[in-house]
């Protein structure tokens, strides 16, 4: 398994190393925040913290990552410590935990401790849950388990109270932007706009940019707001909802910049800084009622793609009122 140390959650991973030491580490967490922003890599740089020679030995408070134990916690081959998700499949199924329950039956191979993460569990199916439950109340000592979970709420209570909540809160948007640039040399457009589009999480941000996302936005931007969009192009968009839904977050976006532009605010808080020249141009050729008319239409559209509505009737009526400017 990659391991990207880059959105390990440095000040989570050193809460646990004070449980470590003062032997007050519970059982069971529940690690919840937003996708991408470094659960499961936190969990496993616990894993290490537990298991390496260096700190075991008193030589240090953080893992090496250089002794046998990290490299091989690093590479996915350590036989205390194992990582459950649903991989290409739906749900975690039963199956998947049984077989995990039984290898934390048996006793730790290397360490003195057994690890265990199950990765977004969110995606157990409730028999799955139901077989962990026992697992999470009676805990043999040696063991730690650690789930991950974007979304705690749709979870089991019974298996939710039964884990320490840890929440992993989202990054701010200038500090992954500065990160970008340091990190990938992105200029500060780009990296802005990446930055705003994931909501302050750096892996999301980074998959986007590989992704090609800023390309994908400026598309979007061309063809349904700066030049009247060819019928291809409106067919190719109307007849896909997850590219629909993506378009409609940028025009979304776009006129929220603009928004912003006529109310004073600055190019820091925007999410199309790259495009500036153009924003400024339009934003002279709406009105705030034009604008907030066109914010409240896109919004519409959302609610109705999420409900599986047509809306194919309220996105040419929102294509009208973009293009009734001034
Ligand atoms: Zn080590």
């Amino acid at each position: 398994m990659m391991l990207n140390t880059d959105i390990v959650n440095h000040d989570i991973l050193s809460r646990f190393s004070r449980l470590l030491k003062s032997g007050r580490m519970a059982h069971a967490y529940l690690f919840a925040g937003p996708q991408g922003i470094g659960k499961s890599e936190t969990a496993l740089s616990i894993a290490k913290l537990l298991n390496c020679q260096q700190v075991a030995a008193g030589q240090q408070t953080e893992a090496c990552e250089q002794c046998s134990a990290c490299l091989r916690i690093s590479s996915g081959n350590y036989p205390d410590i194992h990582v459950l998700d649903c991989g290409d499949a739906e749900s975690i199924k039963i199956a998947q935990i049984r077989e995990l329950i039984a290898r934390l039956q048996m006793r730790a191979f290397e360490g003195t401790i057994k690890i265990c993460i199950i990765k977004d569990i969110e995606n157990m199916t409730a028999e799955s849950s139901n077989a962990l439950l026992k697992t999470l109340e009676e805990p043999s000592k040696d063991t730690l388990m650690i789930l991950t979970t974007s979304v705690p709420e749709e979870n089991l209570p019974t298996v939710v109270s039964r884990c320490h909540l840890i929440k992993f809160l989202s990054g701010s948007v200038p500090a992954v932007r500065q990160q970008l640039m340091e990190q990938m040399r992105l200029d500060a457009a780009v990296a802005q706009c990446l930055a705003q589009f994931s909501q302050g999480s750096v892996s999301k941000a980074k998959d986007l940019y590989e992704k090609k996302f800023v390309e994908y936005k400026n598309q979007v931007i061309d063809n349904l707001i700066l030049q009247e969009s060819s019928d291809p192009y409106l067919k190719k968009i109307l007849s896909d909802k997850s590219q629909l839904q993506v378009a409609l977050t940028v025009l979304l976006s776009w006129f929220r910049d603009l928004l912003i532009l006529k109310s004073g605010g600055g190019q820091k808080h925007l999410v199309h800084p790259d495009r500036y020249d153009e924003l400024l141009t339009l934003e002279k050729k709406y009105s705030f009622e034009n604008v907030d008319g066109i914010i409240e239409e896109v919004v519409r559209a959302l609610a109705l793609l999420g409900e599986n509505l047509n809306i194919k009737i309220p996105f040419i009526l929102l294509r009208e009122k973009i293009w009734a400017r001034l």
